[in-house]
């Protein structure tokens, strides 16, 4: 308990899934959640499962590609606050079933980039000034284990390969100021996002790919990974991706 005690901490896509995950368990730990989301309706219902839990949290309706939207979610967390600590870029979304790169289009490319890795870029420019301000802060980005070359989709995997070298220069340019950067890659999880990949075949054209461990992930195993990366435990931790996948990278490994 208590392992982000006094920490501010910044979720985006809180109000769903992985984001959720993270939100709650932050909150169980003492942190103060501003649950970021596109979405009004899954947001509200995050900060209503935090408060009821006792946690303290408000929601802020943010597109994270919208710099003005990312600008004010800093400018409005430092005013009710004081303080920005952790930031947690986990908004995201999939490529749907356009699998192969010749059937990928513009439009969708364009949108894919902007939501997964430009919508991280803005967060971390509008949010890291805050973090120099008050001496240190860690950024936990949620990438893919699609980031680390497994699966077919093109578009996905290179947003996330953007997220996992973006992390590195972040924890590069800042780790002097005490500011670490680190990327989770998160295997198959239950969740809205791949419920509906599966239902709509996205998934179709993906290896199959056995987990060490005999099931898919929970939010509540990828809230475990980003609570020990946000808080003082990982301060020597930096520039890491973390695979968080019930152990098929590896297993795929030793198959080549
Ligand atoms: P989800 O669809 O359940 O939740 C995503 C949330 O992000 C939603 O609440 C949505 O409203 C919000 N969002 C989408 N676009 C946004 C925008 N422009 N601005 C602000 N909020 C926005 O998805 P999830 O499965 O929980 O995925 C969360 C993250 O984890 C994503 O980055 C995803 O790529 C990554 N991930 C998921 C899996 C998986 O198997 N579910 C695996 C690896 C990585």
């Amino acid at each position: 308990m208590n392992r982000l005690q006094g920490k501010v901490s910044i979720i985006t896509g809180a109000g769903s899934g992985i984001g959720r995950g993270i939100a709650e368990k932050f909150a169980e730990e003492g942190s103060i959640v501003v649950v970021a989301d596109a979405s009004p309706a899954g947001g509200e219902e995050t900060v209503e499962l935090i408060r009821a839990a006792g946690g303290t949290a408000n929601f802020q309706q943010v597109d994270v590609t919208k710099a003005e939207d990312v600008e004010r979610l800093a400018q409005d967390t430092i005013e009710r606050y004081g303080e920005i600590s952790v930031l947690v870029n986990n908004a995201g979304i999939s490529s749907g079933d356009t699998l192969r790169i010749h059937e990928v289009t513009e439009e969708a490319w364009d949108r894919i980039m902007n939501v997964n890795l430009k919508g991280v870029f803005f967060c971390c420019k509008y949010v890291l000034p805050a973090m120099l301000e008050r001496g240190g802060g860690s950024i936990v980005n949620i990438a893919s284990a699609a980031a680390m070359g497994m699966g077919p989709r093109a578009a996905y995997a290179a947003s996330k390969g953007g997220v996992a070298s973006l992390t590195r220069s972040i924890a590069f340019q800042y780790g002097e100021y005490n500011i670490r950067a680190n990327a989770i890659c998160p295997g198959p999880v239950d969740t809205p996002m791949s419920r509906a990949a599966r239902a709509n075949g996205t998934y179709k054209q993906a290896p199959i790919v056995d987990l060490c461990v005999d099931r898919r992930g929970e939010p509540e195993d990828i809230a475990y990974a980003a609570l020990y990366l946000a808080s003082d435990e990982s301060k020597y931790v930096t520039s890491d991706m973390m695979l968080v996948d019930g152990g098929a990278m590896r297993l795929r490994a030793e198959q080549f």
